[in-house]
């Protein structure tokens, strides 16, 4: 593999890293867009069903259901910076250039609304937004823009010196070489991968966070990893089923076929997702299964898209969908400002990687997309015009093809385990103390094999191991249950202290 030059190299290519690289063509700069993705499947944008919501006649009102999905941790500027931008992103660059046909009715455009959203905001395009906004962009930008597209090509290191980055170590076929640029911009999205289920792509291990914090860069907010209550397992794989079939009527119901909900929160199914998630999963382990019931509507009409992927997995959904907890999004990230600037220069992070403040300890459902857009184009706008600097690269190691086969696969297994049983959907702080030796080990362990030999899967590996030790640190420091971090032991002490005192 050759070394290249490119005024902005934009890692990953979902919708953050699409409009970050479009924004930087478009301000004229020489653009490269490097994404490990062989086909767009491997992105979470193409996997988002609900939509996309935007700025109505209320900016107010949608900065204040943001901030309360948040449980008013959601950085005000940063949501600010979204609400105010988030129409004219969206009508400028996914409506009018790369032309994507959002679902009408007879008054205009069909705006959805979710749970915790006051009013409908969410454009859509059936229950499949994210194929629908993904693969016509992708198209876009290798049609209509002088972007260089690298695809199958992993970024495995940044290049960088005191505090400045000047590239990254691409990688294809196990051959790799460095790409000089006068700013480097990560979109990596999500961590689906650390955990055993997930609604995200199975490559979802957290390379831009890594890379980013091997590199000195701050992160914030690593606790707050969000589950998704209602995803379906089967042989086959997983899939989201949607909160708007929850919004549509759908009911959560026990193994012995009660519906539970209402007893955890007044909103019901439409309850904030932690506290859903939470109720699924303690009703699981009680009775064995949740299923959510779709009879109260017609689903087959209202979700064909869901309805037959239930379908090709083999589930009944006429007696009623089994549904279960599922890893789903990353709040936290690389810390940036409202331009996508991350603590080193040259360095930006846009979308699921980066943490712009917006949905701070929890995300309000229909945001991400348009966060990733949002903050895509502002960084991709400012990242343009610095001049691109040529250092002395790391080396990396020669391959070495006798890397065990079962390695990665042992070492995730472990790293899995422990970030579900410790770090996942209900924390205590002896979990999280013994979460983190295990994982400083299997660090340690991987560590060793990255100093010998150099390979895709096992920098994988290493950003996973990164990535979880972050989470779990950062679990460990915060002692207060808030949004997605909820700690058992924390809510069983406050509890405690609301206990009368015993008369003498
Ligand atoms: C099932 C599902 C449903 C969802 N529904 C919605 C919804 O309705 N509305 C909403 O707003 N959000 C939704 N979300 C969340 C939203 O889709 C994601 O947060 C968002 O798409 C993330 O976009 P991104 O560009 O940051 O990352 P992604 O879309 O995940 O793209 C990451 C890209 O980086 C590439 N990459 C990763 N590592 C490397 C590397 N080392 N080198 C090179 N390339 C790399 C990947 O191949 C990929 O191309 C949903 C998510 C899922 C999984």
């Amino acid at each position: 593999m050759q070394e290249t030059k490119t005024g902005v190299l934009v890692v990953g290519a979902g919708i953050a890293g699409l409009a970050a690289a479009f924004a930087a063509d478009r301000a004229g700069a020489d653009v490269t867009l490097a994404t490990k993705a062989e086909r767009p499947e491997e992105a979470s944008t193409w996997w988002a069903q609900g939509g996309i919501a935007v700025t109505r006649d209320d900016p107010e009102q949608f900065a204040a259901d943001i901030r309360d999905a948040s449980a008013g941790t959601a950085d005000p500027d940063a949501v600010e910076v979204l609400v105010e931008n988030a129409t004219d992103a969206v009508r400028d660059v996914l409506i009018d250039a790369v032309g994507i046909e959002f679902d009408t009715n007879g008054d205009g455009y069909d705006f959805g609304r979710e749970a915790a959203h006051d009013e409908p905001r969410i454009l859509h395009v059936d229950a499949q937004t994210g194929k629908h906004i993904h693969v016509p962009f992708l198209n876009y930008v290798a049609d209509e823009t002088d972007i260089t597209i690298r695809e199958d090509t992993a970024a495995l290191e940044l290049v960088r010196h005191e505090g400045k980055v000047y590239g990254a170590i691409l990688e294809r076929d196990g051959d790799w070489a460095p790409t000089f640029a006068g700013a480097t911009i990560l979109a990596t999205g999500g961590v689906g991968a650390l955990y055993p289920r997930s609604t995200n792509p199975d490559d979802a291990t957290g390379d831009g966070i890594a890379m980013a914090a091997l590199a000195g860069a701050d992160v914030a907010d690593m606790e707050f990893v969000q589950f998704h209550p209602t995803a379906c397992h089967t042989d086959e794989g997983t899939f989201l089923v949607s909160e708007a079939v929850r919004g549509e009527g759908g009911v959560l119901r026990n193994g012995d076929g009660e519906r539970f909900m209402p007893e955890y929160h007044p909103d019901a199914e439409l309850g904030p997702r932690d506290v859903v998630a939470r109720a699924v999963r303690s009703e699981r382990d009680a009775s064995g299964e949740v299923r959510l019931d779709v009879s109260g509507f017609d689903f087959a009409e209202q979700f064909p898209g869901l309805a037959a992927k239930c379908e090709g997995h083999g589930v009944d959904w006429e007696s009623g969908i089994p549904v279960a907890p599922a890893q789903h999004f990353l709040c936290g990230g690389v810390a940036v400002d409202d331009r996508g600037r991350s603590s080193l220069d040259r360095l930006y992070a846009v979308g699921e990687c980066s943490r712009t403040g917006v949905h701070g300890a929890n995300r309000l459902a229909s945001t991400s997309l348009l966060e990733g857009l949002v903050w895509g184009l502002r960084a991709g706008e400012d990242a343009v015009g610095h001049p691109v600097e040529r250092i002395e690269p790391p080396e990396l190691l020669e391959r070495d093809p006798d890397l065990p086969a079962n390695f990665a696969r042992e070492k995730f297994r472990r790293l899995r385990r422990v970030m579900d049983q410790q770090v996942g959907i209900e924390r205590t702080s002896e979990g999280l103390r013994r979460a983190q030796g295990v994982l400083r080990r299997l660090k340690g362990e991987v560590d060793a094999y990255v100093r010998t030999r150099t390979s895709r899967s096992l920098y994988e590996l290493r950003s996973a191991s990164v990535v979880a030790l972050l989470i779990a640190r950062a679990a460990a420091e915060n002692d207060e249950s808030v949004g997605c971090h909820y700690l058992a032991d924390a809510d069983a002490a406050a509890a405690d202290e609301q206990v009368p005192a015993e008369s003498p």
